[in-house]
C-alpha cells in the first residue's frame, strides 16, 4: 500500500495537462508529439482508465506510460444515490488520503430544454472562507485541487453515464443520456481562490480534441472574490459565472460570510458590472434562504434594489438552505413565494432551486462530515435508500 501510494505520487497524472504540455512531454522522453492526440482520444472520448487499452500507442510506449504516468489516481470511498436515483454523490479519496465530494444530478428533459446530466465539482479540500451555514466552510482548508483532481471528478461520471446511460423514468422514448452536458464549480472549496488550477481544469475539458465541453456548460461560482472576478472577465474562455451573494447588506452579509469584510457589497457589486460590461453575459446570483435570517420582505425589497441596476443582467436563483449542523432552516414554500414575489417587482428574473437529493445530504460538505463522524469505518459503501 505504501509502494503504490509512493509510486503513484511520483508519477506524472496526466489528466492535469493540457494538449500541448502533453506533447512536451512526450517530446522530452524521445516520442512523436502526434502521440499526445492519441492520448488525448482515449482519455476523454474512449475515456479509458488504463494504458494497456490504448492499442494504437507502440507496446513500448504503452510500459513507459505505465511507469511513469497515471490516470487521476482517486478512489471512490463512499457512493450514495437518491431515491429516484437523479443525485448521486461520492466521497472521493485523493492520493495524500484527503476527502472531497462530487455529485451529478441528473435532469429529464423539461419543455424546450433538453436532459441534462450535471457534475458539482470540488475546487479544494476544505474552504477558507467560513460561511456559517456551509458544511465545507466548517470544516477549515486543507488544500487546493490540482487541474488533474479536478478533471477526475468529471471524468468519473462520465464513465459511470457511458457504462449505464440514464433515462429518466416515466418519459419511456426518451434518448438516454450517456454523456456528462454541464459542470458546476459548487462543490466543496472557493474556486476563485485556486484559480489557476480550476482555469487550467476547464481548459482541458473544452479542448475539442478531448472531452469537448462548451465553456457556456460551465459555471463557476465564487464566494465573491474581487480581484479573481474581475481576471475572470478578461478570459478567452466564457464560462458562466454564479455570485454567492445570500445578503443585501453589508451588515447582514458580515454576519453569514465573513469575506464580505474584505470586499464588502460596494466593491463585489462594482466588479460584477465591470463584468457584464466586459462580457455582455448574465450573472447568476445566488441567495440561499435562511429562516427568519434573509428571507424578510425587507430583504427582498433590498435585495430588488440592489440589482436593479443590472438589469436583464441580473438574475437571482433562490435556495432554500439545505440543513446543516448549524442552527438554520429553510423556509416554506409561502415564504419563498413572498420573496420571489417581491423581486418580480423590482424586475429582477428568479428562479428557485428545485430541492433534491436532501435524503443523501446534497449541500456539499455533509458526506465527508458523516463519513468522518463515522471515523472512516463503519461507513456507506453502496445505493443509500
Ligand atoms: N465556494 C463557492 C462554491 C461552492 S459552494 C461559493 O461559495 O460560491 C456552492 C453554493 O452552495 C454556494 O452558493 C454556497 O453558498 C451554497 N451553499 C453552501 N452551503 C449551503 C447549504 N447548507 N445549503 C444550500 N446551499 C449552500
Ligand atoms: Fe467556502 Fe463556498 Fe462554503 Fe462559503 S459557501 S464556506 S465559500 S464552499
Amino acid at each position: 500500500m505504501t509502494i503504490t501510494a509512493t509510486n503513484t505520487q511520483k508519477k506524472t497524472d496526466l489528466l492535469a495537462l493540457t494538449l500541448p504540455q502533453l506533447q512536451q512531454w512526450l517530446v522530452e522522453r524521445g516520442e512523436a508529439a502526434f502521440r499526445a492526440k492519441q492520448i488525448y482520444n482515449w482519455l476523454y472520448k474512449q475515456l479509458a482508465t488504463d494504458f494497456s487499452v490504448m492499442t494504437n500507442l507502440p507496446q513500448s510506449l504503452r510500459n513507459q506510460l505505465a511507469e511513469e504516468a497515471s490516470i487521476g489516481p482517486i478512489i471512490v470511498r463512499s457512493e450514495l444515490h437518491s431515491k429516484d436515483d437523479r443525485t448521486r454523490k461520492i466521497l472521493l479519496e485523493l492520493a495524500d488520503g484527503k476527502l472531497i465530494e462530487s455529485v451529478l444530478m441528473l435532469y429529464p428533459p423539461l419543455r424546450e430544454s433538453s436532459a441534462r446530466a450535471t457534475v458539482c465539482v470540488s475546487s479544494q479540500a476544505g474552504c477558507a472562507f467560513g460561511c456559517t451555514f456551509c458544511a465545507t466552510g466548517q470544516m477549515g482548508f486543507d488544500r487546493h485541487l490540482s487541474a488533474g483532481e479536478i478533471v477526475a471528478q468529471v471524468l468519473h461520471f462520465a464513465r459511470e453515464l457511458r457504462t449505464a446511460p440514464w433515462t429518466a423514468a416515466g418519459l419511456p422514448g426518451r434518448t438516454p443520456i450517456d454523456h456528462v452536458t454541464n459542470i458546476v464549480l459548487m462543490g466543496m472549496g472557493e474556486p476563485l481562490h485556486n484559480y489557476n488550477n480550476v482555469l487550467q481544469a476547464l481548459r482541458i475539458l473544452n479542448n475539442p480534441e478531448g472531452f469537448n465541453l462548451g465553456a457556456r456548460h460551465m459555471t463557476v461560482s465564487t464566494v465573491g472574490l474581487v480581484p479573481a472576478i474581475h481576471k475572470l472577465s478578461q478570459e478567452a474562455l466564457q464560462v458562466n459565472l454564479a455570485i454567492s451573494l445570500h445578503a443585501p447588506t453589508d451588515e447582514l452579509r458580515n454576519q453569514t460570510m465573513p469575506v464580505n469584510r474584505k470586499y464588502p457589497l460596494q466593491e463585489l457589486l462594482a466588479a460584477c458590472k465591470e463584468y457584464i460590461a466586459t462580457t455582455r453575459r448574465q450573472i447568476t446570483f445566488e441567495y440561499v434562504l435562511l429562516a427568519g435570517v434573509n428571507d424578510t420582505a425587507e430583504y427582498a425589497h433590498l435585495l430588488g434594489d440592489l440589482l436593479a441596476p443590472l438589469e436583464q443582467f441580473a438574475h437571482v436563483n433562490c435556495i432554500p438552505v439545505n440543513v446543516t449542523s448549524a442552527s438554520y432552516r429553510a423556509p416554506g414554500p409561502d415564504a419563498i413565494r413572498t420573496f420571489r414575489n417581491i423581486l418580480f417587482e423590482h424586475g429582477i428574473s428568479n428562479s428557485v432551486r428545485a430541492e433534491r437529493g436532501d435524503d443523501i445530504a446534497a449541500a456539499c460538505g455533509q458526506l465527508r462530515t458523516r463519513f468522518e463522524k463515522n471515523n472512516r469505518t463503519n461507513v456507506p459503501s453502496a445505493t443509500y435508500s
